[in-house]
């Protein structure tokens, strides 16, 4: 079984639609990492793209936001307004969907745990840095556990019991061995909003029969996303930041 990996798509329908006719044919199932909506144009439209093809997803700090599940006093003042402007165009019944979205999941026989943010904080906690890896090894039991949150595609892995966790950023196109890691900790980056100074929709396949990993980018139309948020009123920011993947 192949798995399609996709986090932080962040209602962008664009991108969305150009990474899933990119990926398709190479793979069987859709997994998402959370933060389906909040910054972009098309939350509706993303929701329903990932109910209509059954997708199973995480929540992230962005979609529990919307739901009023976490304060948007602790988001700055333009992830904030994008926050509220999705509360005033999210129908009811892709609001009923975000609510059914578990904040983490564990696949014993596949040897994977899956969250948003961290295995210790699986909302809000960021995994940027080698010490807050190895914090979290200790909070799941498999050898891997899918992250996203951070918009940064990585690697963080540990070859043997006890020792240092290795930092680093795989090269899109080349297969990963997973079992080459006692354990380890993957982002497969964003697709909606890039923040590795490489503008491109960044996801990944999984095949869970040779227990490989491979990250992808591709190109999508960012000025057509640029333009259905500047229709809404979007906050400047947010639209030029897709331009240069930061
Ligand atoms: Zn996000």
């Amino acid at each position: 079984m192949r798995i399609l990996l996709l986090s932080d798509i962040h209602a962008n329908i664009v991108a969305l639609d150009k990474v899933l006719a990119e990926a398709d044919g190479s793979y069987d199932n859709i997994w998402c990492l959370g933060d389906v909506v909040g910054y972009g144009p098309a939350p509706n439209e993303c929701v329903e793209r990932l109910r209509g093809l059954q997708v199973e997803s995480l929540a992230g700090n962005h979609d529990w936001a919307v739901l009023n599940k976490l304060s948007v006093e602790d988001f700055n003042t333009n992830a904030r307004r994008a926050v509220e402007w999705t509360q005033s165009v999210l129908r009811d019944d892709n609001f009923d969907w975000l609510d059914t979205l578990p904040d983490r999941e564990t696949r014993p026989d596949d040897d994977l745990t899956l969250v948003h943010g961290s295995p210790r904080h699986p909302i809000w906690e960021y995994i940027l840095t080698p010490s807050t890896a190895t914090e979290n090894l200790s909070y799941f039991d498999t050898r891997v556990c899918f992250y996203g949150h951070t918009h940064v595609p990585m690697l963080f892995y540990r070859e043997e019991e006890d020792k240092r966790v290795t930092p680093e950023y795989p090269a899109p196109g080349t297969p990963l061995s997973l079992t080459d890691y006692s354990k380890c900790l993957l982002n497969p980056g964003s697709v909606g909003q890039p923040r590795d100074r490489d503008p491109r929709a960044a996801y990944a396949i999984l095949d869970l029969e040779s227990h490989t990993y491979t990250l992808h980018r591709v190109d999508y139309d960012i000025r057509q996303t640029q333009k259905a948020m500047e229709k809404v009123h979007l906050p400047h920011p947010l639209i030029e930041r897709l331009a240069h993947g930061v």
